[in-house]
Protein backbone atom coordinates (compact mmCIF):
# COMPACT_ATOMS: atom_id res chain seq x y z
CA UNK A 1 0.00 0.00 0.00
CA UNK A 2 1.23 3.34 -0.97
CA UNK A 3 1.75 6.15 1.51
CA UNK A 4 -0.15 8.93 1.32
CA UNK A 5 2.04 11.98 1.60
CA UNK A 6 3.14 10.87 -2.11
CA UNK A 7 6.86 11.41 -2.98
CA UNK A 8 9.42 12.75 -0.95
CA UNK A 9 12.38 14.12 -2.35
CA UNK A 10 15.05 12.36 -0.37
CA UNK A 11 14.19 8.85 1.18
CA UNK A 12 16.75 8.05 3.34
CA UNK A 13 17.47 4.49 4.79
CA UNK A 14 18.88 4.30 8.03
CA UNK A 15 18.69 6.57 10.99
CA UNK A 16 21.93 6.20 12.41
CA UNK A 17 24.38 9.79 12.58
CA UNK A 18 24.71 9.41 8.86
CA UNK A 19 20.95 9.41 7.97
CA UNK A 20 20.29 11.92 10.23
CA UNK A 21 23.25 14.47 9.56
CA UNK A 22 21.54 13.74 5.78
CA UNK A 23 18.54 14.31 6.71
CA UNK A 24 19.50 17.89 8.65
CA UNK A 25 21.49 18.86 5.14
CA UNK A 26 18.67 18.39 3.09
CA UNK A 27 15.96 19.75 5.06
CA UNK A 28 18.02 23.19 5.40
CA UNK A 29 18.33 22.95 1.65
CA UNK A 30 14.44 22.86 1.25
CA UNK A 31 13.84 18.99 0.62
CA UNK A 32 11.07 16.90 1.80
CA UNK A 33 12.97 14.11 3.62
CA UNK A 34 11.38 10.80 5.27
CA UNK A 35 13.99 8.96 7.21
CA UNK A 36 13.27 5.34 7.24
CA UNK A 37 14.88 3.36 10.36
CA UNK A 38 14.37 -0.41 11.26
CA UNK A 39 15.11 -0.11 14.88
CA UNK A 40 15.85 2.52 16.77
CA UNK A 41 16.61 6.01 15.64
CA UNK A 42 20.77 7.12 16.51
CA UNK A 43 22.34 3.97 15.03
CA UNK A 44 25.36 2.42 17.03
CA UNK A 45 26.37 5.35 18.47
CA UNK A 46 22.86 4.98 20.73
CA UNK A 47 24.78 1.92 22.40
CA UNK A 48 28.51 3.32 22.99
CA UNK A 49 28.86 4.67 26.17
CA UNK A 50 30.87 7.68 25.68
CA UNK A 51 32.27 9.48 22.83
CA UNK A 52 35.47 11.49 23.36
CA UNK A 53 37.13 11.98 19.60
CA UNK A 54 34.46 14.10 18.22
CA UNK A 55 35.77 17.79 17.50
CA UNK A 56 34.79 20.62 19.79
CA UNK A 57 32.85 17.76 22.46
CA UNK A 58 35.74 16.42 24.96
CA UNK A 59 33.11 13.91 25.87
CA UNK A 60 29.53 12.99 25.46
CA UNK A 61 26.89 10.00 26.19
CA UNK A 62 25.57 8.28 22.98
CA UNK A 63 22.50 8.09 24.02
CA UNK A 64 22.19 11.88 24.75
CA UNK A 65 23.97 12.46 21.70
CA UNK A 66 21.83 10.46 19.47
CA UNK A 67 19.10 11.45 21.00
CA UNK A 68 19.85 14.92 20.63
CA UNK A 69 20.77 14.24 16.42
CA UNK A 70 17.51 12.78 15.93
CA UNK A 71 15.66 16.08 17.62
CA UNK A 72 17.63 18.30 15.51
CA UNK A 73 16.71 16.27 12.40
CA UNK A 74 13.22 16.21 13.37
CA UNK A 75 13.07 19.83 14.74
CA UNK A 76 13.87 21.14 10.98
CA UNK A 77 10.68 19.01 9.28
CA UNK A 78 12.43 15.49 8.31
CA UNK A 79 9.91 12.80 8.43
CA UNK A 80 10.53 9.65 10.43
CA UNK A 81 8.95 6.32 10.34
CA UNK A 82 10.10 2.77 12.00
CA UNK A 83 9.93 0.29 8.97
CA UNK A 84 12.34 -2.29 7.66
CA UNK A 85 13.04 -2.16 4.03
CA UNK A 86 12.51 -5.62 2.48
CA UNK A 87 12.49 -4.34 -1.42
CA UNK A 88 13.48 -2.00 -3.73
CA UNK A 89 12.35 -0.75 -7.37
CA UNK A 90 12.89 1.91 -9.90
CA UNK A 91 10.36 3.61 -11.17
CA UNK A 92 10.35 6.74 -13.94
CA UNK A 93 9.42 9.19 -11.69
CA UNK A 94 11.70 7.54 -9.09
CA UNK A 95 12.38 4.73 -6.32
CA UNK A 96 9.71 2.92 -4.29
CA UNK A 97 11.25 1.18 -1.16
CA UNK A 98 8.73 -1.71 0.93
CA UNK A 99 8.90 -1.76 4.47
CA UNK A 100 6.20 -4.02 6.08
CA UNK A 101 3.29 -3.91 4.46
CA UNK A 102 3.69 -0.14 3.40
CA UNK A 103 5.23 1.24 0.15
CA UNK A 104 7.18 4.90 0.32
CA UNK A 105 8.31 6.77 -2.72
CA UNK A 106 11.16 9.10 -3.40
CA UNK A 107 13.04 11.13 -6.47
CA UNK A 108 16.24 10.09 -4.86
CA UNK A 109 17.76 7.61 -2.14
CA UNK A 110 20.35 8.26 0.64
CA UNK A 111 21.00 5.05 2.00
CA UNK A 112 22.73 4.81 5.50
CA UNK A 113 22.34 1.63 6.51
CA UNK A 114 24.92 1.39 8.95
CA UNK A 115 26.27 -2.41 10.04
CA UNK A 116 25.18 -4.79 12.48
CA UNK A 117 27.22 -6.86 14.92
CA UNK A 118 29.34 -9.93 13.95
CA UNK A 119 28.77 -13.08 15.59
CA UNK A 120 31.72 -14.70 17.71
CA UNK A 121 30.93 -17.92 15.86
CA UNK A 122 31.20 -20.15 18.70
CA UNK A 123 29.10 -23.07 19.55
CA UNK A 124 25.72 -22.46 21.23
CA UNK A 125 26.22 -18.46 20.59
CA UNK A 126 22.50 -17.74 19.54
CA UNK A 127 21.33 -19.95 21.95
CA UNK A 128 22.76 -18.14 24.79
CA UNK A 129 21.97 -14.66 23.38
CA UNK A 130 20.00 -12.54 26.10
CA UNK A 131 20.97 -15.27 28.53
CA UNK A 132 24.35 -14.26 29.04
CA UNK A 133 25.36 -13.53 25.62
CA UNK A 134 24.59 -9.87 24.67
CA UNK A 135 26.49 -7.31 21.84
CA UNK A 136 25.55 -4.03 23.63
CA UNK A 137 27.56 -3.48 26.85
CA UNK A 138 25.47 -0.26 27.30
CA UNK A 139 21.95 -1.79 26.66
CA UNK A 140 22.23 -5.06 28.91
CA UNK A 141 25.02 -4.20 31.08
CA UNK A 142 22.95 -3.25 34.11
CA UNK A 143 22.06 -6.81 33.92
CA UNK A 144 25.55 -8.01 35.43
CA UNK A 145 26.02 -5.26 38.35
CA UNK A 146 28.91 -6.75 40.39
CA UNK A 147 29.10 -10.01 38.71
CA UNK A 148 31.97 -11.19 36.75
CA UNK A 149 31.82 -10.73 32.94
CA UNK A 150 33.79 -11.05 29.47
CA UNK A 151 34.13 -8.76 26.18
CA UNK A 152 35.56 -10.50 23.20
CA UNK A 153 37.31 -8.20 21.15
CA UNK A 154 40.18 -5.52 20.54
CA UNK A 155 38.61 -2.50 18.89
CA UNK A 156 37.39 0.59 19.60
CA UNK A 157 34.38 -0.84 20.46
CA UNK A 158 35.66 -4.12 22.78
CA UNK A 159 37.42 -1.21 24.72
CA UNK A 160 34.63 0.68 25.07
CA UNK A 161 32.49 -1.97 26.44
CA UNK A 162 35.22 -2.75 29.00
CA UNK A 163 35.50 0.65 30.18
CA UNK A 164 31.44 0.73 30.24
CA UNK A 165 31.44 -2.21 32.09
CA UNK A 166 33.92 -2.35 34.62
CA UNK A 167 32.11 0.67 36.18
CA UNK A 168 29.30 -1.58 36.39
CA UNK A 169 30.56 -5.39 37.17
CA UNK A 170 32.74 -7.49 39.46
CA UNK A 171 35.42 -7.38 37.47
CA UNK A 172 35.71 -7.38 33.78
CA UNK A 173 37.83 -10.11 31.47
CA UNK A 174 39.21 -8.40 27.96
CA UNK A 175 39.28 -11.70 25.72
CA UNK A 176 41.58 -10.73 22.40
CA UNK A 177 42.74 -13.47 19.93
CA UNK A 178 46.24 -11.47 19.26
CA UNK A 179 48.64 -9.89 21.22
CA UNK A 180 47.98 -6.53 20.29
CA UNK A 181 44.94 -4.22 20.41
CA UNK A 182 43.83 -2.51 17.45
CA UNK A 183 41.79 0.28 19.64
CA UNK A 184 42.64 3.72 20.50
CA UNK A 185 46.06 4.09 22.93
CA UNK A 186 43.79 6.46 25.29
CA UNK A 187 41.05 3.96 25.92
CA UNK A 188 43.81 1.02 26.19
CA UNK A 189 45.42 2.95 28.97
CA UNK A 190 42.39 4.19 30.85
CA UNK A 191 41.36 0.02 30.97
CA UNK A 192 44.55 -0.65 31.81
CA UNK A 193 44.40 0.93 35.41
CA UNK A 194 41.00 -0.01 36.55
CA UNK A 195 41.35 -2.41 39.14
CA UNK A 196 38.87 -5.03 38.09
CA UNK A 197 40.16 -4.91 34.80
CA UNK A 198 42.27 -7.97 32.85
CA UNK A 199 43.57 -9.02 29.77
CA UNK A 200 43.69 -12.09 28.16
CA UNK A 201 45.51 -12.06 24.95
CA UNK A 202 46.37 -14.41 22.68
CA UNK A 203 43.65 -16.50 23.61
CA UNK A 204 39.85 -17.37 21.90
CA UNK A 205 36.82 -18.53 23.54
CA UNK A 206 36.68 -22.24 22.91
CA UNK A 207 33.66 -23.09 24.51
CA UNK A 208 30.40 -21.45 25.78
CA UNK A 209 29.58 -23.48 29.72
CA UNK A 210 26.34 -23.61 31.07
CA UNK A 211 23.06 -25.03 30.31
CA UNK A 212 19.76 -22.68 30.84
CA UNK A 213 22.44 -19.50 31.09
CA UNK A 214 26.05 -18.54 31.09
CA UNK A 215 27.66 -19.62 33.36
CA UNK A 216 31.25 -19.79 32.37
CA UNK A 217 33.88 -20.12 29.03
CA UNK A 218 36.81 -22.24 28.07
CA UNK A 219 39.03 -20.03 26.65
CA UNK A 220 42.23 -21.51 24.51
CA UNK A 221 45.56 -19.35 25.32
CA UNK A 222 48.03 -18.84 23.00
CA UNK A 223 50.37 -21.59 24.16
CA UNK A 224 47.37 -24.18 23.64
CA UNK A 225 46.43 -24.37 27.82
CA UNK A 226 43.20 -23.67 28.32
CA UNK A 227 41.64 -21.82 31.32
CA UNK A 228 38.13 -21.44 32.67
CA UNK A 229 36.79 -18.70 33.37
CA UNK A 230 33.41 -18.25 35.72
CA UNK A 231 31.42 -15.46 33.92
CA UNK A 232 27.41 -15.05 33.73
CA UNK A 233 28.10 -12.49 30.96
CA UNK A 234 29.90 -12.30 27.50
CA UNK A 235 29.89 -9.29 25.71
CA UNK A 236 30.55 -9.77 21.93
CA UNK A 237 32.19 -6.83 20.10
CA UNK A 238 34.09 -8.67 17.02
CA UNK A 239 33.37 -5.86 14.87
CA UNK A 240 30.41 -5.17 12.20
CA UNK A 241 28.89 -6.38 9.18
CA UNK A 242 27.01 -4.43 6.61
CA UNK A 243 23.50 -5.98 5.54
CA UNK A 244 23.09 -4.21 1.99
CA UNK A 245 21.79 -7.44 0.12
CA UNK A 246 18.52 -5.52 -0.63
CA UNK A 247 19.73 -2.69 -2.38
CA UNK A 248 22.26 -4.61 -4.88
CA UNK A 249 20.82 -4.07 -7.96
CA UNK A 250 21.51 -0.16 -7.37
CA UNK A 251 24.67 -0.25 -5.75
CA UNK A 252 27.50 -2.16 -6.49
CA UNK A 253 28.89 -3.90 -3.27
CA UNK A 254 32.61 -4.67 -2.30
CA UNK A 255 33.79 -8.41 -1.82
CA UNK A 256 33.03 -7.56 2.35
CA UNK A 257 28.88 -6.77 1.39
CA UNK A 258 29.81 -2.81 1.69
CA UNK A 259 28.31 -0.21 -1.28
CA UNK A 260 31.29 1.16 -3.39
CA UNK A 261 30.79 4.81 -4.09
CA UNK A 262 32.52 7.68 -5.22
CA UNK A 263 34.04 11.11 -3.59
CA UNK A 264 30.30 12.72 -3.91
CA UNK A 265 28.91 9.47 -2.05
CA UNK A 266 26.97 8.45 -5.14
CA UNK A 267 26.87 4.78 -6.71
CA UNK A 268 26.23 3.23 -10.08
CA UNK A 269 22.19 4.28 -10.10
CA UNK A 270 21.98 8.19 -10.69
CA UNK A 271 19.78 9.61 -8.07
CA UNK A 272 20.99 7.10 -5.25
CA UNK A 273 23.76 7.85 -2.85
CA UNK A 274 25.17 6.24 0.00
CA UNK A 275 26.46 7.27 3.25
CA UNK A 276 28.35 6.04 6.78
CA UNK A 277 29.38 2.67 8.23
CA UNK A 278 27.14 0.77 5.35
CA UNK A 279 29.92 1.94 2.18
CA UNK A 280 33.22 0.79 1.43
CA UNK A 281 35.76 2.87 3.38
CA UNK A 282 39.15 3.18 5.32
CA UNK A 283 37.61 4.72 8.62
CA UNK A 284 34.44 3.70 10.26
CA UNK A 285 33.98 6.64 12.69
CA UNK A 286 31.53 9.19 14.03
CA UNK A 287 32.99 12.09 12.07
CA UNK A 288 33.05 9.73 9.02
CA UNK A 289 29.62 9.01 9.13
CA UNK A 290 28.34 12.60 9.77
CA UNK A 291 30.80 13.62 7.08
CA UNK A 292 29.30 11.30 4.36
CA UNK A 293 25.46 12.33 5.55
CA UNK A 294 26.07 15.69 4.46
CA UNK A 295 28.25 15.31 1.61
CA UNK A 296 25.58 12.29 0.44
CA UNK A 297 22.52 15.24 1.07
CA UNK A 298 24.46 17.71 -0.73
CA UNK A 299 25.10 15.36 -3.73
CA UNK A 300 21.28 14.40 -3.89
CA UNK A 301 19.96 18.31 -3.47
CA UNK A 302 22.27 19.01 -6.75
CA UNK A 303 21.21 15.71 -8.59
CA UNK A 304 17.95 16.73 -8.13
CA UNK A 305 18.18 20.17 -8.97
CA UNK A 306 19.70 19.50 -12.41
CA UNK A 307 16.84 16.85 -13.24
P1 LIG B 1 36.82 -3.49 14.59
O1 LIG B 1 37.61 -2.25 14.71
O2 LIG B 1 36.64 -4.15 13.27
O3 LIG B 1 37.46 -4.54 15.61
C1 LIG B 1 36.97 -5.85 15.70
C2 LIG B 1 37.84 -6.61 16.67
O4 LIG B 1 37.30 -7.92 16.83
C3 LIG B 1 39.28 -6.74 16.19
O5 LIG B 1 40.15 -6.56 17.29
C4 LIG B 1 39.33 -8.17 15.66
O6 LIG B 1 40.57 -8.79 15.87
C5 LIG B 1 38.31 -8.87 16.53
N1 LIG B 1 37.65 -9.99 15.82
C6 LIG B 1 37.06 -9.97 14.61
N2 LIG B 1 36.52 -11.19 14.33
C7 LIG B 1 36.79 -11.99 15.41
C8 LIG B 1 36.48 -13.33 15.72
N3 LIG B 1 35.78 -14.12 14.91
N4 LIG B 1 36.92 -13.80 16.91
C9 LIG B 1 37.62 -13.01 17.76
N5 LIG B 1 37.92 -11.73 17.52
C10 LIG B 1 37.50 -11.21 16.35
O7 LIG B 1 35.30 -3.30 15.15
P2 LIG B 1 34.69 -2.31 16.25
O8 LIG B 1 35.54 -2.25 17.46
O9 LIG B 1 33.26 -2.72 16.39
O10 LIG B 1 34.75 -0.91 15.54
C11 LIG B 1 34.11 -0.71 14.28
C12 LIG B 1 34.45 0.71 13.79
O11 LIG B 1 33.81 1.66 14.64
C13 LIG B 1 35.95 0.99 13.87
O12 LIG B 1 36.31 1.79 12.81
C14 LIG B 1 36.09 1.73 15.16
O13 LIG B 1 37.21 2.60 15.17
C15 LIG B 1 34.78 2.51 15.21
N6 LIG B 1 34.42 2.80 16.61
C16 LIG B 1 34.86 3.98 17.12
C17 LIG B 1 34.58 4.31 18.43
C18 LIG B 1 35.09 5.61 18.95
O14 LIG B 1 35.56 6.39 18.19
N7 LIG B 1 35.04 5.88 20.21
C19 LIG B 1 33.87 3.44 19.25
C20 LIG B 1 33.44 2.23 18.70
C21 LIG B 1 33.74 1.91 17.38
P3 LIG B 1 41.91 -8.34 15.08
O15 LIG B 1 42.34 -7.07 15.72
O16 LIG B 1 42.82 -9.49 15.33
O17 LIG B 1 41.50 -8.20 13.65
Amino acid sequence: MKEEQGMYDILIVGGGPAGLTAAIYARRAGRTVLVLEGTGFGGQIASSHLVENYPAVPSVNGVEYSDALTAQAKALGAETRFGRVSAVRREEEGFILTAGKKEFEGRSLILATGAKPRRLGVEREEELVGRGISYCAVCDGAFFRDKNVAVVGGGDSALQAVLFLSGVAGHVTLIHRRGELRAQGADVEKAGVRGNVEFMLNSRVAELLGEEKLTGLMVEQGDGSRRELAVEGLFVEVGQEPDNAVFAPLAQLDEGGYFQAGEDCGTMTPGVFVAGDCRSKGLRQLTTAVADGSVAATAACRWLEGR
